[in-house]
Parts: structure tokens; C-alpha cells; sequence
């Protein structure tokens, strides 16, 4: 039977199958869905006006970034292996990063709008936020998050900002983190794709890149920072 946990996009009431191959989808499973509908969107046009170079910059949405299970380009499986989703060229590949973490909060990866938010049963709440860089735009991808109170679908983020908290999965409690380069499309939801375009969806990685790697590379320059209010120069130094 196979198994079809509602989905509630707020702002748009969609209905998706979650696992269209109920032999890959355990009731146990401990990742996220990986394919859903179109989330509530916002609108595009009313992107967030900031000085460019903050918007940039990138951080990490948790304090600690140790390997839960799957990381990006691994194949989607549960820790104790077994697939969640295959297609004739193999098992699934994950599009994000997975994090050991408890109960705890959630920080914007950088400055941006909330861009969808959507609650399944199990997963918990999956959340993406739109960032408007000069590189072009990028989509953060959380999922097993809540929202926090007085967040939602066009709220205005700031890098480093609490918009939400892990939610607790049990004894498979994590969290999921993914980079998605290009404008939000549905896609930008998938938790993993196929080797091999399948089933409708496209190739891993399709738009999603490494989400450490890419933190990483866009981290705010410590010099910006921390740099002294004056530096005391002595004679013969450059
Ligand atoms: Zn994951």
C-alpha cells in the first residue's frame, strides 16, 4: 500500500503523493520527501532591496554542521541503509546535507524572503527561502523544521535570523539542509533526485549544488567583522 502523507502547503491547498513507489517508502522513513507540489509561493517580482553585498553572504543555519546520514550526492537511503527510491539507473541521490542535531534553532542561511512553507505528517515542516544575490537567485531548502511564530510565506529574513526549529522525528530526529541555484520551481522542494531523469523528474543535481561547499564560498569575510576600529602601524611595516 503505499503510503501517501498529506501535504498542506499553506497559502495553497495541493495534495501530492510523497512516494509514488510504495516498496522504497518504509513507514520509518527518516528523510524527507522527495516529491511534492508547488508550495506557496512568493511573489517574485518584490524581491528583498538590500545593500548587495550583504545579501552575498551566506552562513550556516546551525551552529554545529556534523553528518547525520546522507549528504549531498549520497544515495537516499535511511541510516541503516535501506533506499528510499530508485528508478532503472539506481537509487535516488540526495540533494542536500543531512545534520546530527537535537531540538534546537534555526537560523536563516542568509538575507531573503520565506518563499514556501509546507507540513506533512511525518516529515514535519519544510521550509524555502528565496535570496536575491548578485550571482542570481538561490533558494535555501529546510526541512524538519517548524516555523517559528510570526513567520511565514513572504516574511523578510536576515542572515543569522531564528525563523524556526528542528522538529523532533524521534530517535530519527535531524536536519535537512539543500542549495537550490535558479528560480523557486517545484523542484526546488526535492529532497533527492534521480541518477538518470525518471518518473518526471529531472537528473540529480538538476539546480542543487554541495550546500556546505556553497556555504562555505559565500561566507561573510571575517575582516568585515572583526576588523579593529584602528590599526596602530609601526615604523618599517607596510
Ligand atoms: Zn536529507
Amino acid at each position: 500500500m503505499a503510503r501517501v502523507p498529506a501535504v498542506i502547503a499553506l497559502a495553497v491547498s495541493i495534495g501530492v503523493a510523497l512516494f509514488p513507489s510504495p516498496a522504497l517508502a518504509p513507514a520509518s522513513s527518516a528523510l524527507e520527501p522527495s516529491a511534492v507540489g508547488p508550495p506557496a509561493v512568493a511573489p517574485a517580482s518584490s524581491p528583498v532591496q538590500q545593500v548587495a553585498s550583504a545579501n552575498d553572504y551566506f552562513q550556516f543555519p546551525l551552529p554545529t554542521w556534523t553528518r547525520h546520514c546522507d549528504v549531498f550526492g549520497s544515495e537516499w537511503r535511511l541510516c541503516d541503509g535501506t533506499p528510499l527510491r530508485t528508478c532503472a539507473s539506481g537509487v535516488w541521490r540526495h540533494t542536500g546535507y543531512d545534520v546530527r542535531t537535537g531540538i534546537q534553532p534555526v537560523r536563516a542561511a542568509a538575507n531573503g524572503v520565506i518563499a514556501g512553507y509546507m507540513v506533512d505528517s511525518y516529515f514535519k515542516g519544510g521550509v524555502l527561502i528565496r535570496h536575491q544575490t548578485s550571482f542570481g537567485i538561490v533558494i535555501t531548502q529546510y526541512w524538519h523544521v517548524w516555523l517559528r511564530k510570526g513567520f511565514h510565506v513572504g516574511t523578510h529574513v536576515t542572515r543569522g535570523q531564528v525563523f524556526a526549529d528542528v522538529a523532533s522525528m524521534g530517535s530519527r530526529t535531524h536536519f535537512h539542509f539543500a542549495v537550490f541555484r535558479g528560480e523557486l520551481q517545484s523542484i526546488a522542494w526535492r529532497g533527492a533526485l534521480p541518477r538518470v531523469a525518471c518518473a518526471g523528474s529531472p537528473a540529480f543535481p538538476y539546480r542543487f549544488v554541495d550546500p556546505t561547499a556553497f556555504v562555505k564560498a559565500h561566507l561573510a569575510p571575517i575582516a568585515a567583522t572583526v576588523r579593529p576600529a584602528h590599526v596602530c602601524r609601526f615604523d618599517g611595516e607596510i
